[in-house]
């Protein structure tokens, strides 16, 4: 691979890295409704500081550094619905849903995960680019045999360029796992058991999504699907503990109706 195109291609990552997500429109100036749930998120749980974070419209769930961007489709929905008169069973779960999700994206600001996030992907941007150069550089030096000195620094130099997107990721799922704890740990009985529903709708849809790839172990094909977070079932399992652990069920009644 050309050098030149190897480091534009770097380099466009940086941007990425620390571009993205810098234009937004606040959820406050076109879904007032909207803007009126998330307010009354922040005095239903104080301790996940909500106060101090934006709310901003985006295509996906997403946290910033100090921003929380829920997708447009669903906020349109939430301003049609909000505040619940008619409270209907699927109308209570959906909101509750959104609540888990809220308190999963308050966890990454608290944590200050997308900074440690863009510092962990810059640093493996530059291990990669630097490693395969430095491969380059090695087997452009002219010698038709290399020492045993050489040989060992590019053995070295290439498990490194390999490794490392893999170490990213799993960084990356340690961040999501913490994440989804401090929604397991703050979220009211209710709000805890529609997150359990959420991660079993994640599960069923990865399910029917992979069943392509029946070559694969399925925690590889998961791993393909979605690299950045723990698998659907350990989300789930981890859930179901705090929902046994905070409100010391034996065991999820069947007659439950969020029971799977
Ligand atoms: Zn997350």
């Amino acid at each position: 691979m050309s050098r030149w195109l190897l480091v534009t291609i770097t380099i466009i990552g940086y941007i990425n890295i620390f571009y993205a997500n810098k234009a937004f429109v606040e959820v406050k100036s076109l879904y007032p409704n909207a803007y009126n749930w998330y307010c009354d998120m922040i005095q239903k749980y104080p301790s996940a500081k909500l106060e101090n974070v934006s709310f901003c419209i985006s295509n996906n769930f997403l946290a910033s550094t100090n921003t929380i961007f829920w997708p447009e489709e669903i906020l349109k929905t939430i301003e049609a619905l909000y505040p619940i008169n008619e409270k209907t069973q699927d109308m209570l779960i959906f909101f509750l849903k959104q609540e888990y999700i809220l308190l999963h994206e308050a966890g990454h600001i608290i944590n200050n995960d997308i900074p440690k996030r863009r510092i962990a992907a810059l640093l493996t941007l530059t291990t990669v680019c630097g490693s395969i150069l430095y491969c380059e550089a090695i087997m452009l030096k002219g010698n038709m045999f290399l020492s045993l000195k050489e040989k060992k620094s590019l053995i070295i130099a290439l498990t490194t360029a390999i490794a490392s997107y893999p170490l990213l990721f799993i960084y990356i799922r340690s961040q999501e796992s913490r994440a989804d704890n401090f929604a397991n740990q703050t979220a009211t009985k209710e709000c805890l058991e529609a997150g359990i529903k959420w991660h079993n709708e994640i599960e069923c849809y990865f399910n029917n999504e992979i069943s392509s790839y029946y070559l694969l172990p399925k925690s590889i094909q998961f791993f393909i699907n979605d690299p950045e977070h723990p698998t659907a079932n350990d989300r789930k399992e981890a859930a179901k503990k705090a929902l046994r652990d905070r409100f010391q069920y034996s065991e999820i009644p069947i007659t439950d109706p969020f029971a799977l």
